[in-house]
């Protein structure tokens, strides 16, 4: 029997009612719809049961790709600590962390969170701390608020992504539901149809695949959505292979035994504009293997795509405007047409140059050693593996005072920090920051080195050490 699409609801076989069904979730920007597929009730209850859990798994890739209302998160630290971050990468506890220190005979009372919340924490510490004593000295204006920084690489919890049952059943829907768009015969996919109507997990249909890039690589500066239906006539199976965001990847076998016509299905768009692929997909079927859930490298593969494709918008905004200025001169006679072919060039190339030392040294793979040098060195990046050395041959600086122009307190240097850096030619890399605290308040700064090897009026390193 074959139920013929455009009639009844593939999942409950009711008549459609103009329902209009996002096969990829509106959600996560996917584009390919349909009103000839599922009811109303069942595209209702999905929409609120099944559907979500597919934002939900990839919040942190749409959160840091800056898609959708993701403006801020939750996440975790290793002990626990709830933050919110925001889309520079700032971090602010949730709920605040009072501490009550002594400096000689004072005592002090220090509140770390969110200004709000930590405002009212600090009075109610104060009023217990010092009794009605702190309504005096808050009068006074003796207390200190200041805004502090953690950084992002020290949480561990946005990146991760959770395989649940749940969401191998929302993959499973999407591939079915392109499936029986393509106009295929439904009586192969019965059994998965009512397993979706019923919110079934059980199933073993879906396996999640490609962690290492094996079954499908993705391309450079590609950021997308993909869904293939194909035959193999070898192994005579239909199978059904999807990415989302290239970073959740799905497998499944739909048919074995199969001896009919070729069949061969995609659907492939640009996660970020909506718009469609035309290319060709090679997908590797030998690869898909059992599960071994690490999604680090396709979650630092579609990043780095994502920011990558932001460069080059970047670049080709700053070149149409320097086009447009040149045009205007030759408009008003300042230059001739030939000197503004020159002078594009000119400019152009500099822009280039400018943007790859200054704004996106980590895309340019190329750099001769010195000019590699030169760009850490400008951006306080050094090789993970070098941090000791490095530690050595700046310990000096290690509690040093600076006094501060901005707050009138003075600081002491108390150690270097890492930041996690993109890694480049298979080398771990993290961004050097001098970490200061206030010789007698609770304040705390953070610069990257740079900027005190600059006040201090350091020359660059020797060209021979472990961490350049
Ligand atoms: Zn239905």
């Amino acid at each position: 029997m074959t139920v013929v699409v455009g009639n009844s609801c593939i999942f409950c076989a009711n008549v459609l009612n103009n329902s209009d069904e996002h096969i990829i979730p509106d959600s996560i920007n996917g584009r390919l719809h349909t009103r000839e597929l599922i009811c109303s009730e069942c595209n209702q209850k999905f929409g609120n049961k099944l559907d979500p859990v597919i934002k939900e798994s990839l919040q942190f890739v749409l959160f840091a790709l800056g898609i959708g209302n993701v403006k801020k998160m939750q996440v975790k630290d290793q002990d626990g600590k709830a933050y919110l971050v925001d889309q520079e990468g700032n971090m602010k506890h949730v709920a605040p962390e009072v501490e009550v220190f002594k400096i000689g005979d004072q005592t002090g009372i220090s509140v770390t969170g969110e200004k709000n919340v930590a405002v009212r924490a600090f009075a109610k510490k104060a009023a217990r701390t010092f009794g009605a004593h702190a309504l005096k000295l808050m009068d006074e204006g003796k207390f200190q608020f200041n805004e502090k920084t953690t950084f992002l690489s020290e949480v561990s919890a946005p990146a991760k992504i959770e395989i649940t049952s749940k969401l191998k059943l929302a993959i499973n829907k999407i591939i079915t539901e392109f499936f029986a768009y393509s106009g295929l015969a439904l009586d192969l996919i019965k059994e998965r149809t009512e397993r979706i109507f019923n919110l079934d997990e059980s199933g073993e249909d879906i396996i999640l695949c490609n962690f290492d890039q094996n079954v499908r690589k993705v391309k450079e500066n590609e950021v997308s959505h993909l869904l293939v239906i194909r035959s193999i006539r070898e192994t005579k199976q239909i199978y059904g292979y999807v990415e989302l965001f290239n970073v959740i990847c799905g497998y499944t076998v739909f048919a074995e035994g199969y001896n009919g016509a070729d069949v061969d299905f995609k659907y492939h768009q640009n996660a970020l504009t909506g718009e469609q692929f035309d290319d060709e997909v090679l997908i590797n079927t030998d690869a898909v293997s059992g599960e071994s859930p690490s999604f680090d490298l396709l979650v630092n593969s579609v990043l780095e795509n994502a920011r990558a494709v932001q460069h080059s918008a970047n670049f080709s905004t700053m070149l149409s405007d320097i086009l447009a200025q040149l045009e205007e001169d030759v408009k008003q006679g300042k230059i001739s047409v030939g000197e503004k072919e020159q002078q594009y060039f000119e400019q152009a190339t500099k822009l280039a140059a400018e943007m790859m030392v200054f704004g996106f040294p980590d895309d340019v793979a190329d750099f001769t050693k010195e000019e590699e040098l030169m760009v850490n060195y400008i951006h306080s990046v050094i090789k993970e593996a070098g941090k000791k050395e490095f530690e050595f041959f700046y310990h000096q600086l290690v509690g040093r005072e600076f006094p501060s122009e901005d707050d009138g307190l003075v600081y002491v240097m108390e150690a270097f920090k890492y930041k996690k850096h993109v890694s480049k030619n298979g080398e771990s890399r993290v961004k050097v920051y001098c970490y200061f605290k206030a010789k007698n308040a609770a304040s705390e700064k953070y610069f990257p080195c740079k900027e005190i090897f600059d006040v201090l009026g350091l020359p660059p390193p020797p060209t021979d050490m472990a961490w350049v």
